[in-house]
């Protein structure tokens, strides 16, 4: 078991709450998700932190599952994957085009592979890639219909003319061509068969212009799952490999997956309470006879959402209590009961997650507030220590780069 630089002791990491992460079962479900899929590449999406789980150490164990593709939302997450020697191909899709941007330079410089949805992201990335010597190399990218980045479908023509013409003075190399649907998490919607035809013609409209992209790519993890029409070249997974449903009639564990994180906290204190007893600000919950009070050291700063008070979504020494009174910035507090015989300060209390069975998922919580689990996990504030055990992670490849800043240690 290994825990991040900040926590240098394991008596000092009990102290809070934690997020614990099975790099094993990241591993097993990408090779679960590799065999439901016949798309020759396999991109990991390891944005937001690899969806609150750890950049880079998630990074290399989907590198070493047979991951053969990264991708980042933000520039500057790709440029930490290769600051840490990680050398597959990545892809990232959203950055600010400044012609000015030592971000896109630095991105460029380590072969981060970038989209590119308009003429004016061309011409700043055909400029940079002037000065620096080299074509960027990009996956144009088609808005069918999220109305989120891309091209529209009338603005296509104009950008892969130009990006012909970049690629012709060596500024550009198309590599690829994609699209992200607006009905990704419901894959039975028709809007996701009219918005494939779409890019189907968007791609022959780019060989037409004389492009030659190598990779077509749609499909994020529910279309993994449910629709095998639409994997092309490469999928781009990131809930299902994390464990989490990527819709709602999609059950992980249906498919092999299971998730990879839980957060947990020690029992800091219990006491006794009278009836009538007003609990955390505003005395929102009042004791209605003599009540064991449980106080866990997490709370909204570090991502405990206010609307789970009153729901039993805590597991300790294998009850499940409900939480009681306000949850306050870095603290809650739990009802154990009229008898808390069998718990105590220093027992674990688990969140949710995989280690406890029958505690809460991510997903029990979501429902709790009424929000998807990765909206959850996402929400785990960056403060808390990430510990990362395995049973089958091994990465025989890997060198620690020479003077990098990856601590570790064993606890
Ligand atoms: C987040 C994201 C994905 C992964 O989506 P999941 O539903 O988490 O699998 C894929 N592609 C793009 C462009 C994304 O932004």
């Amino acid at each position: 078991m290994r825990r991040n630089a900040q926590h240098e002791t394991a008596a000092e990491a009990v102290l809070s709450g934690q997020v614990n992460v099975d790099l094993s079962a990241i591993s097993d479900n990408i090779k679960a998700l590799k065999k439901r899929t016949a798309a020759p590449h396999f991109m990991a999406v390891v944005k937001g932190n690899a969806y609150g789980h750890g950049l880079v150490d998630v990074a290399r164990t989907a590198v070493a599952a047979g991951a053969d593709w990264l991708g980042t939302a933000q520039l500057t997450e790709a440029i930490a994957l290769r600051q840490a020697g990680i050398t597959v191909p990545v892809l990232s899709w959203l950055y600010l085009a400044s012609q000015t941007s030592a971000t896109i330079r630095e991105a460029l410089e380590y072969d981060v592979d970038v989209s590119l949805g308009s003429v004016g992201q061309l011409e700043v990335l055909a400029g940079i890639a002037r000065q620096l010597g080299r074509p960027a190399v990009v996956h144009l990218e088609l808005d069918s219909g999220l109305s989120r980045g891309g091209a529209r479908k009338e603005d296509w023509a104009e950008l892969v003319a130009r990006a012909r013409q970049a690629e012709l003075d060596g500024t550009l190399t198309v590599r690829g061509i994609w699209t992200h649907l607006a009905w990704a998490d419901v894959p039975a919607h028709p809007g996701n068969a009219a918005a494939v035809a779409g890019f189907q013609d968007a791609v022959a409209e780019a060989r037409a212009a004389g492009l030659d992209p190598e990779l077509r790519h749609v499909s994020s993890s529910a279309n993994i799952l449910d629709r095998p029409e639409f994997h092309f070249d490469m999928v781009r997974a990131g809930l299902a490999i994390y464990g989490l449903a990527p819709a709602d009639h999609l059950d992980p564990a249906d498919f092999g997956l299971r998730p990879a994180l839980s957060v947990t906290a020690p029992l800091v204190m219990v006491k006794k309470v009278p009836a009538g007893t007003g609990v955390s600000y505003e005395h929102q919950a009042i004791t209605h006879e003599p009540r064991y009070l449980g106080l866990i050291p997490l709370g909204y700063a570090d991502g405990i959402p206010k609307g789970i008070s009153g729901r039993s979504l805590v597991q300790i020494a294998g009850r499940q209590v409900p939480v009681i009174g306000k949850v306050c910035m870095d603290q809650f507090m739990v009802d154990l009961g009229p008898d808390a015989a069998g718990i105590g300060v220093g027992d674990t209390a688990v969140l949710f997650g995989y280690p406890a069975a029958g505690a809460a998922s991510a997903d029990d919580w979501g429902a709790a507030i009424g929000s998807p689990g990765d909206e959850i996990i996402n929400r785990i504030a960056p403060r808390l220590p990430r510990v990362y055990q395995s049973s089958a992670y091994e990465c025989p490849d890997y060198q620690e780069p020479a003077g990098g800043e990856q601590t570790s240690h064993v606890a």
